[in-house]
């Protein structure tokens, strides 16, 4: 019995002994003359990952043209791309993508819109891949079109901004040309709608910073306040005469103000419109306040500034607005203690910086007759099924200057277009009222160029700022401005 049993086990030691050979003999045989088949088809179809597609909400226009969010194509296979704007790319900022992490985290805004909305744009989106079979020469071998779109649908969460896209495209193509050609460092350009506080465009070239909502020495811009502030006051009215000898004296010293002699005796609208800086010096000297022995120890320009919120010297403002980085801010002093510190806040010099946003916000007021509107980048939210119309959000109104002082200055502004600083351009002659500024820029390096205005002067529309950093004269932002205006004349035909 137990050797019958012996011989079973024998046997069948034997069969899977025979079994384990044969099969790997067909391994063998396989692994030396089929293997190098088999390698050769895998790697003519290698299936792999063509593109990530990290979805985000995405940014509209006012008019609901896609800012982000638009079809792209790689390599055949279309996609939706959310991440990289069309237009605007200063506005909506950057993100951070972590390729190594697959969830709601993967893609983060890290400036601009892409900051200020992350919560709202990043909301349980997950990234998805594009795969794709490709051949041995890394061609794809699936032709056509895949349109693939994220389950959670991240469309669903749309910002709309107030930027018309087209006047946006047009702007910055404008920048970038004035850029390449001169060499500009920064070019920053607001247009904004003066009954809403909108911004319609809002376009900077040159550096990756944008220069809309990075402060600047504002220059002969700042001539506005000083004026504004003296007529408030009844101190000067439009027919105030001063003498300009081109000499002032600046605590005992002498110093050339203006070219060949000065200006001689100059009407207000003249003197403003020529910028002459004898005559702001002088106003600015009746805007000081000054204890009972006669020291300086503040100015009305300065308190107006401080009055508005526009960035006080020792507590600035920080991130005033949307898009401001943590360094950058409207930077006003708010004292004065002698005359080259009166001489300098007249022209918008030393320790007064302003964003060329903030700027436009000025200018904007004045064409409005007073009332300020705060600038306004976002529209409407849609997210989640619920509208935001963030219009309705509007703080209480503020006025910058009274009713009659707006009017008055909006004369000094139009003779600057009309016989001034900026009447040599064609279309700005024709429409608009404005004014120049060249503003010393702290470090000795070239002048800052500035043009702000507003048009139609008659029917006061839109008000738009251009900067030029390290523009050398404001003869290139009045150019600029110009050929912008040019192109808002052909989509905006209400104005003629
Ligand atoms: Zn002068």
């Amino acid at each position: 019995m137990i050797e019958l049993q012996n011989k079973r086990i024998k046997t069948f030691i034997k069969f899977v002994f025979f079994i384990f050979t044969l099969l790997s003999l067909i391994l063998i045989y396989r692994m030396l003359f089929v293997s190098s088949k088999l390698t050769t088809t895998m790697a003519n179809q290698q299936l792999g990952v063509i593109k990530t597609v990290y979805t985000r909400g995405i940014f509209l226009d006012r008019n609901g043209i896609k800012i982000t969010g638009n079809v792209k194509s790689v390599e055949n296979i279309n996609y939706i791309d959310y991440i990289n704007p069309a237009v605007a790319k200063c506005i909506v900022g950057d993100v951070k993508i972590d390729t190594k992490d697959t969830t709601t985290n993967s893609v983060k805004g890290v400036s601009g819109l892409n900051k200020a909305y992350n919560d709202i744009l990043s909301a349980s989106q997950y990234p998805f891949y594009i795969m794709g079979i490709r051949d041995a020469r890394s061609n794809i071998v699936s032709s056509g079109s895949a349109f693939i779109k994220s389950a959670s649908d991240p469309a669903n969460t749309q910002i709309t901004l107030t930027i018309d896209y087209n006047l946006q495209s047009e702007a910055e193509k404008l920048l970038q040309k004035y850029v390449d050609e001169k060499g500009y460092k920064n070019i920053a350009l607001v247009l904004s709608d003066i009954k809403t506080g909108e911004i319609l465009v809002l376009a900077s070239k040159g550096s990756y910073l944008n220069s809309a909502v990075v402060s600047y020495q504002p220059g002969s811009v700042f001539k506005i306040i000083t004026a504004g502030c003296a007529l408030e006051a009844g101190l000067i009215n439009l027919d105030t005469t001063f003498n300009c000898t081109g000499q002032i004296t600046l605590d005992g010293k002498e110093k050339t103000v203006c070219k060949n002699g000065g200006h001689g005796k100059i009407t207000l609208p003249k003197a403003f419109a020529v910028s002459c800086n004898s005559t702001f010096y002088a106003i600015n000297k009746m805007l000081n306040i000054t204890d009972e022995k006669g020291n300086i120890i503040g100015n009305m320009a300065l308190n107006k500034m401080a009055e508005l919120n526009i960035g006080t010297y020792k507590n600035p403002v920080k991130n005033s607005f949307i898009l401001n980085y943590d360094y950058s801010y409207d930077f006003v002093t708010d004292k004065i203690y002698n005359q080259t510190g009166t001489f300098n806040a007249a022209l918008g010099q030393g320790d007064i910086q302003l964003m060329p946003i903030t700027v436009n916000k000025i200018m904007s007021a004045i064409a409005g007759n007073g009332i300020i509107k705060e600038p306004v980048l976002i529209k409407e939210i849609n997210t989640l099924g619920l509208k935001q119309n963030l219009q309705q959000i509007q703080s209480e109104e503020k006025t910058i200057f009274s009713e009659k002082t707006c009017k008055d200055l909006q004369v000094l502004l139009r003779q600057v277009c009309v016989s001034g600083t900026a009447s040599s351009a064609k279309t700005v002659n024709k429409y608009a009222a404005g004014k120049t500024g060249t503003a010393e820029n702290v470090d000795n390096k070239s002048c800052h160029g500035w043009f702000t205005g507003y048009f139609p002067y008659d029917n006061p529309k839109y008000a738009m700022t251009v900067l030029i950093e390290e523009g050398k004269s404001s003869y290139n932002a009045v150019k600029i401005y110009n050929d912008m205006l040019d192109i808002i004349l052909k989509y905006d035909k209400d104005i003629n």
